[in-house]
């Protein structure tokens, strides 16, 4: 197996978050990746994403059940949250596109970041329900 070096954790960690978009949380990561980097710590993890969000590689989307949620997408996007399962979703929206921050800047507010959340059942879950 190879020797994984301090950078090579970095790049796996960071390969991992932007590999799913399951908007994973750091326990996640650290599962996936510790049967093949053995010496890997949830400190490690946790330490890493942090950077990556002071970089800006990353973003936190929301908090699920006390975890931090994690997107490697940075693009404009809203998620949908799902009050049941925890999965967090990618949604379309054209709310995001929307010129309401021109809007806004008129009153003085600059927007440099958008975000939108919605909570309640996906798919999955209300099918379930169903049956
Ligand atoms: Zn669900
Ligand atoms: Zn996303």
């Amino acid at each position: 197996m190879a020797k994984h070096n301090f950078s090579s954790k970095r790049n796996a960690i960071y390969d991992m978050v932007c590999s799913t978009d399951t908007h994973p949380s750091a326990r996640w990561v650290y599962e996936k990746l510790k049967p093949d980097i053995p010496d890997l710590s949830l400190g490690t993890v946790y330490r890493n994403i942090a950077l990556f969000k002071n970089e800006g590689k990353i973003r936190v989307v929301c908090n699920v059940n006390g975890e931090e949620r994690i997107d490697g997408d940075i693009t404009p996007h809203s998620h949908f949250i799902c009050n049941k399962c925890g999965n967090v979703y990618d949604i379309c929206d054209k709310q995001i596109t929307s010129d309401f921050s021109s809007e806004l800047s008129g009153t003085g507010y600059i927007v440099e970041s958008k975000f939108i959340l919605y909570y309640g059942i996906c798919p999955e879950c209300s099918e379930k329900k169903i049956h």
